[in-house]
């Protein structure tokens, strides 16, 4: 008797917990995104609405993404917009130091209001994915840390500070290579300094790769990409200093040195 009482609570206790998030989403919808959400105030859903409608913009044409086709109606991207970060990575699934996530097949964002920089951050490198994505193709096989970089660079302030991340982690012998970040995977258990230097040097070396060497020869980058190129293939036709990522790695790290 007293076994079933304690597994009722134990049992009552699990239950309450997961019924302590909203399951039902609201529904704003507009031409070019529907956000769902939950509790979250309706002004500021109105905001993310037509914020992402201006960072759509920006980004294509900050990418040089020119004749891109809008998303319209039946094309609508998704906004989910969970409560909190508890609701996000509970109900959500996600990972605890995860602030947002994409999938760009489906035009699927998940976030929630007090995620890092939501505004500024978050909701531009969400959106920068997904744009990314459909430009260069879902096929296209390429690092990670390049598809990570992309998303930074939308960011307003760019991962402002990646650079001396890196040049500290250089110093310190912690630093990563491309090739070794290459065959770096990040799960719910990785730890944090490993997650922070990833996603430093992924904006470093892409904010190296375009500020250094022009906008245009980056969007040839990404049409090799989308033609089906093997990245090192694309990175040594459309820079020639390059020949593979390993030449890249070791040009950006002099120019950090310098
Ligand atoms: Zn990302």
């Amino acid at each position: 008797m007293k076994i079933k009482i304690i597994l009722m609570i134990v049992f009552m206790c699990v239950v309450g917990a997961s019924s302590a998030f909203a399951k039902e989403w609201k529904e704003y919808k507009r031409q070019h995104f529907i956000v769902y959400y939950k509790n979250a105030p309706f002004d500021f859903v109105e905001t993310v609405e037509e914020t992402s409608g201006q960072y759509y913009l920006e980004i294509t044409e900050n990418m040089g993404f020119t004749r891109y086709k809008g998303w319209n109606w039946d094309e609508r991207a998704k906004i989910y917009i969970y409560d909190n970060a508890e609701d996000y990575v509970v109900t959500g699934k996600q990972a605890g130091w995860s602030h947002g996530v994409a999938s760009p097949r489906d035009k699927v964002i998940r976030t929630y209001p007090s995620a890092h920089g939501f505004f500024d951050s978050t909701l531009p490198h969400e959106l920068g994915h997904i744009i990314f994505r459909e430009f260069i193709g879902f096929k296209a096989r390429i690092p990670s840390w390049f598809e990570e970089g992309v998303a930074m660079h939308q960011e307003k302030a760019r991962r402002w500070g990646a650079h001396d991340t890196v040049r500290k982690a250089i110093a310190d012998g912690t630093f990563k290579s491309l090739n070794e970040l290459s065959i770096t995977s990040l799960r719910r258990t990785t730890n944090r300094d490993l997650i922070n230097l990833f996603y430093a040097e992924s904006a470093s070396v892409v904010n190296f790769l375009i500020n250094e060497y022009g906008k245009q020869r980056f969007v040839r980058l990404c049409r090799k990409l989308k033609d089906g190129d093997r990245f090192s293939w694309a990175l040594d036709s459309v820079y020639v200093r390059f020949k593979n990522i390993d030449d890249l790695n070791k040009a950006w790290v002099k120019y950090l040195d310098d």
